[in-house]
């Protein structure tokens, strides 16, 4: 662990943000920061702590973002969303004196072969909890013998701060969370011009062969409500804390109204930080309880989900869930299933259930399913597939390839909460689904007008455009 302030004050505990990943030396080349999880300029303590190295250094600070080869997880909407923020930071980052490159290819090859050319000195990354990021740091790393710093950025308080262990439910991470959140709460300092500019002239990125390399075409990409990017994300942080936050916890649970922030495509490409919405939510003139229904949702909830992928390597597997509800359902295997269905016709919402086909019409066409009907859209799943493996498979399969958030810890957690009783308790026994929570049709249609969420979702069609194709 190294030392340093963040911000004005609560020194020692900011400086736990950032990870020494390896004993490598503080080499005294250039300082680059290998941009990933937290796509911003704004409140980004990786590049905070980048842009203090760099001055220390009396160096240039390079920054740099990476497409795997082959990234079969983006569809076209969310690779939309992510170039367009892109190119946002390359043009903050030009004024900041700061260069930027975009790589594509193997990593174990572009990168080491990047950090040569800019002569790097010492490594920086953001950190995610995800599978295939711990492992494309864990190749560099490999290949690098200069420092190599992670620093979580993404967490309001990291993920290794909060907790030790894997948390059993927001009921044992709160009061955590609670005890560590006035070190944290705290407004970051912000990137200045950066005195060394970089040593060459900095080339405009050549955004339509990168994209061309990555092979999926966006010329054409389906409008949606969301407009990508960091002062999209803020924008949509001031409308959502001007109309919607007085009536988010009273409405937020019926999926006919828009009372949700609509955050979490800015949170999850890391356009926007949670430090920011938290900090923007108790500025605001609303009343504390109002804040606090939302806040239990932007702090607890989603870092809870980080703590899950964090701290259980099973997260996305049937082996992740806990010791009661394995146990539960394995003894429900047998269990007659009313309906059975396949990926194929889970993804052309063909179910006998409309409202369950009109969720699956949402998030096919809109990008963003409504966040109670993701809970009624997982368990269903659930008891219409052969097995839990197979409807956790295709759960994550589905919210990975349609929702804008998808890929995300708070999407595997979700669905390992749907199905696998995570961060959940028992509940009563009944078929297929053993103790774990069951949602019903009728439960649905005594909260909501179900039939106008139908309506409203079974109207959008192929005409519209998926945002996969
Ligand atoms: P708001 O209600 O306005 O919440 C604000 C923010 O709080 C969200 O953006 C999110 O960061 C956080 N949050 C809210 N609810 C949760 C929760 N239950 N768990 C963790 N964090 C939460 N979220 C994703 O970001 N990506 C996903 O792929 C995803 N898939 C899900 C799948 C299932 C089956 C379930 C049950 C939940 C899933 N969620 C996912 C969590 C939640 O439904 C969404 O974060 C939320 O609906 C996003 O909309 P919003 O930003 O308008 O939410």
């Amino acid at each position: 662990m190294v030392c340093w302030a963040f911000s004005n004050e609560k020194k020692t505990m900011n400086s736990k943000r950032v990870k020494n990943l390896n004993e490598g030396i503080d080499s005294h080349g250039s300082i680059v920061y290998w941009m990933n999880r937290d796509q911003r300029v704004k409140d980004n303590y990786a590049l905070l702590y980048s842009q203090k190295l760099a001055k220390e250094n009396k160096t240039q600070l390079a920054v740099f973002f990476h497409f795997p080869q082959n990234n079969p997880k983006l569809n076209r909407y969310q690779l939309n969303f992510l170039i367009l923020g892109l190119k946002e930071i390359e043009k903050d980052l030009k004024i900041l004196k700061i260069s930027f490159s975009v790589l594509i290819g193997n990593d174990e090859i572009v990168i080491p072969q990047f950090l040569d050319e800019v002569d790097a000195g010492q490594l920086i990354t953001d950190f995610s909890p995800l599978r295939e990021d711990r492992i494309r740091v864990k190749k560099v790393l490999n290949k690098i013998n200069f420092a190599f710093y992670q620093v979580d950025t993404h967490n309001i308080v990291p993920v290794w701060e909060a907790s030790n262990k894997q948390e059993y439910a927001a009921r044992t991470i709160r009061p955590k969370i609670n005890k560590l959140l006035p070190a944290y709460l705290v407004e970051p300092r912000q990137l200045e011009i950066h005195p060394i500019p970089p040593v060459k002239r900095q080339m405009p990125i050549h955004w339509n062969e990168l994209i061309n390399k990555i092979g999926i075409d966006i010329s054409n990409t389906k409008k949606t409500e969301f407009l990508p990017g960091e002062q999209a994300g803020l924008d949509q942080l001031r409308f959502f804390i001007d109309h919607h936050l007085t009536k988010y916890n009273s409405k937020r649970n019926n999926p006919n109204s828009n009372y949700q922030s609509n955050l979490s495509p800015y949170l999850h490409f890391g356009q926007l930080s949670a430090l920011r919405v938290a900090l923007s939510i108790l500025e605001s003139n609303i009343e504390e309880e109002k804040q606090e229904v939302f806040l239990e949702q932007v702090i607890i909830r989603k870092e809870l989900a980080d703590n899950f992928c964090y701290y259980n390597e099973k997260y996305d597997d049937f082996e992740g869930f806990p010791a009661w509800a394995k146990k539960s359902l394995d003894a429900h295997r047998e269990d007659e299933r009313e309906y059975i269905y396949t990926l194929e016709m889970l993804e052309e919402a063909k179910t006998h259930d409309p409202l369950w086909n009109a969720a699956q019409q949402e998030m096919k066409f809109n990008g963003k399913m409504h966040g109670y009907m993701r809970m009624y859209w997982a368990k269903k799943i659930l008891e219409w597939s052969f097995s839990p493996e197979i409807a956790l498979k295709h759960a994550i399969a589905l919210n990975n390839k349609y929702e804008i958030d998808g890929n995300d810890p708070n999407g595997y957690t979700g669905i390992a909460w749907s199905i696998g009783g995570v961060h959940d308790r028992p509940w009563f026994e009944r078929p297929v689904f053993g103790l774990v929570r069951y949602m019903s049709y009728n439960g649905c249609k005594s909260k909501f007008a179900i039939n106008d969420y139908i309506n409203k979702n079974s109207c959008i069609s192929e005409s519209n455009g998926s945002v996969k194709n």
